[in-house]
């Protein structure tokens, strides 16, 4: 007699703890993950992102969000676009303080620290010398060498002047300001922050060879990401495995026309005003801030293997993938916590 009642009794419970279970799984939000594309600053660039909170349709919206802060800032940052804010300091009188927006006194600021932090070998000046070069340019012309010499060893971020006051940018000498290097890097992170303070939960922003993780991927697993083959752009090298990070690529591969023969691409040595050649094909920074990965990509780019690999040892928080025109490739210390997988 007892024992049925406790059976009973059991019974009750299990059925009320199977209805709990069934009505917390219906009513369970979903992740739910969208994929979208745009193209701006000179590349295709997608999102991928998923939220626990949002449904499809808020997602999308989210999306586009992303895509018109991309354009919002990148008609601050733009060197040719005659409407944007760095167009119009480039043409206002050299010597005279210029007031700016928060964000182009902010990325001046970053520029400038990674200027001198590679000696000069990642520089926001060298707008003309990227001007005569025009590697994307219909001409396809190597400049003269009449036209380059007065353009070399210039080191003009020297010449730049910021007060954190009165937020002016003031040129000291006669030259024209590209953010072409760090700018992609620098509205990376704003739209990433965006995209989390929108409900994103996690996701990847794929901005040509700048991709950024947003926190980690479905059931705590890392994001595989592939850094390119630079001989074979189509297929990849290596990937490496990271969470919440971002992995920033230059290479000779982006862009570039071929003249007799010879490759000129787009990542220039300041101090002999052609296409950087020390042997290096493609850097790859991975790090926190995709800022200071795009700036130390063209950066190290430029320094070549030995100084790079010093350097990017010294910063906290980065590692560097460097290879070379057989295909060999270098890390810095810290590699392995990625799981670097050579193909
Ligand atoms: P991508 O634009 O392919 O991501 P990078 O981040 O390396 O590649 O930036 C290359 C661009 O930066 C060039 O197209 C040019 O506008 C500019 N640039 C070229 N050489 C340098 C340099 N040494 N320092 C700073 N900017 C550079
Ligand atoms: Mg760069």
């Amino acid at each position: 007699m007892i024992r049925n009642k406790c059976e009973r009794i059991f019974t009750f419970i299990f059925v009320i703890l199977l209805l709990i279970f069934i009505i917390f799984l219906c009513f369970r939000k979903k992740t739910v993950t969208i994929q979208n594309t745009t193209e701006a600053l000179d590349t295709v660039i997608t999102v991928k992102l998923s939220s626990d909170s949002l449904s499809e349709n808020e997602l999308n919206e989210v999306s586009l969000k992303l895509f018109e802060e991309i354009n919002r800032l990148s008609l601050i940052f733009s060197a040719t676009d005659e409407n944007s804010e760095l167009f119009k300091l480039n043409n206002s009188k050299h010597g005279t303080p210029y007031p700016v927006s928060d964000e182009l006194f902010d990325l001046f600021e970053i520029s400038l620290k990674y200027a001198y932090l590679t000696d000069g070998a990642f520089d926001i000046t060298l707008g003309k010398l990227i001007n005569i070069w025009d590697i994307t340019g219909d001409e396809k012309q190597v400049p003269s060498d009449d036209a380059i010499l007065p353009l070399k060893k210039l080191e003009n971020y020297k010449d730049i002047s910021l007060d954190f006051k009165l937020k002016t940018v003031t040129y000291n000498d006669d030259f024209d300001v590209n953010l072409g290097a760090i700018a992609k890097g620098y509205i990376g992170d704003k739209v990433k922050a965006l995209a989390k303070s929108l409900g994103v939960s996690f996701g990847t922003i794929n901005m040509g060879g700048n991709i950024l993780a947003i926190g980690e991927k479905e059931g705590g697993k890392n994001w595989n990401i592939a850094i390119t083959n630079p001989k074979e752009p189509s297929s990849y090298f290596a990937t490496v495995s990271v969470k919440d990070k971002c992995v920033v690529t230059s290479g000779n591969y982006e862009r570039y026309f071929i003249k007799d023969g010879k490759r000129y691409h787009h990542i220039l040595d300041p101090f002999t005003g052609y296409p950087s050649e020390n042997g290096i094909v493609s850097v790859t920074i991975i790090g926190d801030n995709s800022a200071t990965c795009d700036a130390l990509s063209t950066g190290c780019y430029v320094l070549g293997l030995e100084k790079s690999l010093e350097l990017i040892n010294k910063i906290d928080g980065y590692d560097c993938i460097l290879i070379n025109e057989n295909g060999d490739y270098f890390t810095s210390g810290g590699i392995s916590k990625y799981n670097l997988d050579i193909k």
